[in-house]
């Protein structure tokens, strides 16, 4: 379809992001021709390769040693033994721990960055993946058997045709504009500051969540003992937070939190993020998929988004191991999301709004919610294989 010398492929994945460079992993035994296509710097430079401490869940792991990048991680996953979820304000509290559940670990810890980082190596030595980097998607044109895509890059312009386009390109996706695929977003009007830190008492593999109208505030267990810190603050105050030094961030968190790990020592370098949700109306058009943040921005709250992406790559990944690329690929993928996309939504935007509201009736049912997770059994098992991933299809891995 291209009307000039353009270099031709079956699947360009735009977005060399943590879900992108996924993809391109999952994709290495399809006997497709791929481009990974990122605009940053260098590939190892994705603005998502970054200090935020990603909790991922116990599919997730699995799922990354199959594709062989977890070998390559810097630090090994912190595993996740227990969470204590709690409630400023509220009398209901529950501890869950994975031996009760028949499980080593609800799931571990990464640093972003160390799994950008992996990614970035493993997908260097993919044989049907040729990375374009930096190039940026600049225009695009769409029709039922392809898409032409014009990148700018350091040596100039050039053009790529593909027959499906993966737009991986993030909450702002320039492919989900050009594809006409609208969105809804609500403005959670919260910032979430981001740090490591160390505490009287060692991580030791329990993570904590606690709730409060300000925000959420978490800690997860890291290597030798240390915690990384999540603290969500409304947005009109984050420019005061964010000049805070370190000594007074510390006494602000332990405010916060409380004591159940005992004084808190010392905090890392901060990093902070506003928050919002975007939601893609589709999940397709003619020849292009979305998947990741282009195709939902959820709130941080449950940790389900880099965790729901991958999924969104593997569901890909196996149409296309299992029946080749074909007409109604794009169509499939997008069915195939529905059930796992509108219950991780429903789950984390839940925990989201329902935490941060102050009302009485809000309040009651919070405790009693909480009272209950811890002495039934039943109802805490559901929400925990939820969020250690065991949700959607139980056959993506087969292909791997
Ligand atoms: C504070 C915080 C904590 C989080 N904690 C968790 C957690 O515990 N567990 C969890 O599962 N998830 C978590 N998440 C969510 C997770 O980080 C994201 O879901 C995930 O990183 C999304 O990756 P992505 O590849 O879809 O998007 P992105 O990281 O946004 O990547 C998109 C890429 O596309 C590139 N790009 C954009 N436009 C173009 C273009 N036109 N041409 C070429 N390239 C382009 C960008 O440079 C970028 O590298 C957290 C998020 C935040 C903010």
């Amino acid at each position: 379809m291209a009307s000039e010398a353009s270099e031709n492929v079956d699947i360009a994945i735009v977005g060399g992001g943590l879900v992108g460079s996924s993809l391109a992993c999952a994709l290495e035994r399809s006997g497709l021709s791929v481009a990974l296509i990122e605009a940053a710097e260098t590939p190892q430079a994705p603005p998502g390769f970054d200090q935020r401490k990603l909790a991922l869940a116990q599919r997730s792991i699995s799922v990354l040693e199959r594709l062989g990048v977890l070998p390559l991680l810097q630090a090994p996953p912190t595993p996740i033994r227990s969470i204590h979820v709690s409630r400023a304000g509220d009398f209901g509290r529950t501890l869950l721990k994975a031996s009760d559940f028949g499980h080593s670990a609800f799931g571990a810890v990464v640093l972003a960055q160390d799994l950008g980082l992996a990614l970035a190596k493993r997908v260097s030595g993919l044989q049907q993946t040729r990375r374009i980097c930096p190039a940026r998607v600049s225009a695009c044109r769409f029709a039922a058997e392809g898409a032409r895509l014009t990148l700018a890059g350091g040596d100039g312009e050039k053009h790529l045709t593909a027959r499906l386009v993966v737009a991986a390109d993030g909450t702002d996706s320039f492919i989900r504009s050009a594809a006409g695929i609208a969105t809804r977003t609500h403005d959670y009007r919260q910032t979430l500051f981001v740090c490591s830190l160390r505490a009287e008492q060692a991580s030791n593999g329990n993570a904590y969540e606690r709730f409060s109208d300000q925000g959420p505030v978490a800690l997860l267990p890291m290597a030798d003992g240390v915690f990384g810190a999540i603290c969500g603050v409304a947005g009109e105050r984050a420019p005061e937070i964010a000049a805070m030094d370190d000594a007074a961030y510390a006494a602000y968190f332990q405010s916060r939190f409380g004591w159940r790990v005992g004084k808190i020592q010392a905090t890392g370098k901060r990093t902070h993020y506003a928050l919002k949700q975007v939601l893609a109306e589709r999940l397709h058009a003619a020849s292009v998929v979305l998947m990741g943040n282009a195709a939902q921005t959820i709130h941080p709250i449950g940790a389900q988004g880099f965790n729901l992406g991958l999924r969104d790559a593997l569901s890909l990944a196996r149409l296309l191991i299992a029946d080749g690329l074909q007409a109604g690929t794009a169509e499939a993928y997008a069915a195939s999301r529905l059930d796992d996309r509108s219950r991780t939504l429903a789950f984390s935007d839940g925990l989201a709004r329902m935490t941060a509201n102050t009302g009485l009736p809000a309040h009651l049912l919070r405790s009693l919610a909480l009272a209950t997770l811890g002495s039934a059994p039943k109802a805490a098992a559901g929400l925990v294989s939820g969020a250690m991933g065991y949700r959607g299809s139980s056959r993506f891995e087969e292909v791997l």
